[in-house]
């Protein structure tokens, strides 16, 4: 089967990144976008786009992509990209979604049960349980039950919204309805779980995808442990964290998980490492992920065409054939206030970036305008080296050579952070940037 065109339900450097994928195989591409998106890049790259008022609304979309013959659809990242009810939808709209089949979006779409389906596969999870929590009393005796420090999370949360260390009891009786109420409004499910806290911990993560065969290989791991807000800004693969041992292990790990499930496509399986060196798994990301560049650049796939070819039926190769090389880091460029993390959106005044050295995925251009609704992120900035060094050394670079002005970057924090003595020595957790100041104010 071949696909002659493609809509794309997303925004920004997600969206240009999907479509420069297509015009590589010969699919032509169709955008949708908000009113405040209508004068960014991505647009503009394709025709005729179709104006949509909101990103996640389902019935427009498909109408969309009816109107434009579209054959398939892609979700990119955020929005309906793990929406179950949207990609069975597009099949029964006979539109081919680009990802997997909707049980496994519903399944992993709920961290319980994701939970409860890596357990039966004999693959670690943090320390915790699997039933949605009722009532503060049942909380209480849960807690006891993990010890205390605990995380209270929503199942259906994402994008690190949704979870609350707690140390006491005390803390406890304050936190739940709160967390319970919030997972409500933002997720539109109010379950919440608990797991064990772990404390200065790394995240590691594992690129997966499965054939229609159901073989399974892994495209190694990314580091994502520094992190602000429970999100990721900086990722590194390698990680300068594992020994060929512990990475064996996490990379069967992964690999059992998903085969247990039966998935197909491309997907991550997130695990948390604690200071000991045990892993567990957090949860699976049933699309691609902001941070797959780094994969990407150092395995030389491309991950988008991929997860095409994978929805068209076609064979992954053996796992021996997919090899590593290298070292390549990420930063997330976003327009936030470093000092506080809050998003910074407006205009781009202006916008200076590196000629060479770089990868930069972005969208948005001089003269455009970060609006409010959505993810605050600029774009990334992607550099590969033969070693971890050189990969560092040329994203300094990069970074001290992009300049944004009108609005507010993290662009000196990241700078700091590569800067910092743990992030050099690679023995970093997720509290990296706690605290760390930005001296220079915001560039
Ligand atoms: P990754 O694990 O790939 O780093 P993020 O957590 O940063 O992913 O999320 C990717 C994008 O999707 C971000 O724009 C984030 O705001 C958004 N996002 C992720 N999960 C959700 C969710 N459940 N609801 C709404 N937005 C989400
Ligand atoms: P999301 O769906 O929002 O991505 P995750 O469960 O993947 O949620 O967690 C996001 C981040 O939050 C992790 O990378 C980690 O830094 C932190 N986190 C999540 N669970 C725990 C935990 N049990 N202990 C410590 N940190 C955690
Ligand atoms: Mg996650």
């Amino acid at each position: 089967m071949r696909i002659k065109k493609m809509l794309i339900a997303n925004r920004g450097e997600i969206a240009r990144r999907i479509i420069r994928t297509c015009n590589k195989m010969g699919i032509r591409s169709v955008a949708v976008y908000s009113e405040t998106d209508a004068d960014l890049p991505f647009v503009k790259e394709v025709g005729p786009p179709h104006a949509d008022k909101s990103y996640l609304n389902v019935d427009r979309i498909i109408q969309a992509a009816k109107e434009t013959q579209a054959e398939a659809v892609h979700p990119g990242f955020g929005f309906l990209s793990e929406n179950a009810g949207f990609a069975q939808r597009c099949s029964e709209e006979d539109l081919l979604f680009i990802g997997p089949r909707p049980e496994h979006l519903e399944w992993m779409g709920s961290k319980v049960e994701a939970r409860r389906r890596m357990k039966e596969a004999g693959v670690p999870v943090v320390p915790g349980q699997e039933k949605s929590l009722e009532s503060v009393e049942e909380a209480l005796s849960v807690a006891k039950i993990i010890g205390y420090p605990v995380m209270l999370k929503a199942s259906a949360g994402g994008g690190g919204i949704g979870m609350q260390g707690i140390r006491t009891s005390e803390e406890l009786k304050k936190a739940f309805a709160s967390t319970r109420q919030r997972a409500s409004s933002y997720f539109g499910d109010g379950t919440v779980f608990m797991e064990k806290w772990i404390e200065k911990p790394r995240h590691i993560e594992v690129q997966v995808a499965s054939d229609h065969k159901g073989h399974v290989v892994h495209f190694f791991e990314r580091e994502c442990s520094v992190q602000r807000r429970n999100q990721k800004v900086i990722e590194e693969s390698p990680s300068p964290f594992l020994n060929p041992a512990t990475r064996q292990k996490l990379l069967d790990a992964a690999l059992r998980g998903v085969r247990h499930i039966g998935y197909r496509n491309v997907g991550t399986m997130e695990f948390i490492f604690d200071k000991d060196g045990h892993f567990y798994f957090l949860e699976m990301n049933t699309r691609l992920q902001v941070e797959y560049p780094v994969t990407e650049e150092t395995v030389g796939v491309d991950l988008v065409e991929w997860q095409i070819r994978l929805a068209l039926g076609e064979d992954l190769p053996e796992q021996g054939e997919i090899r590593q090389w290298g070292h390549a880091v990420e930063c997330r460029i976003y327009a936030e206030d470093p000092q506080n993390f809050l998003p910074s959106p407006g205009r781009i005044d202006k916008l200076t970036l590196p000629k060479k050295g770089a990868r930069l995925d972005r969208g948005f251009e001089e003269g455009n305008r970060v609006p409010p609704f959505y993810d605050p992120m600029i774009g990334k900035t992607i550099t590969y080296g033969n070693d971890r060094e050189e990969a560092i050394h040329k994203m300094k670079t990069a970074l001290s050579e992009t300049k944004i002005e009108g609005i507010k970057t993290n662009l000196s924090l990241l700078s700091d952070a590569l800067d910092s003595p743990e992030f050099k020595s690679g023995r970093y957790t997720t509290r990296l940037l706690d605290g760390m100041t930005n001296p220079v104010g915001g560039k």
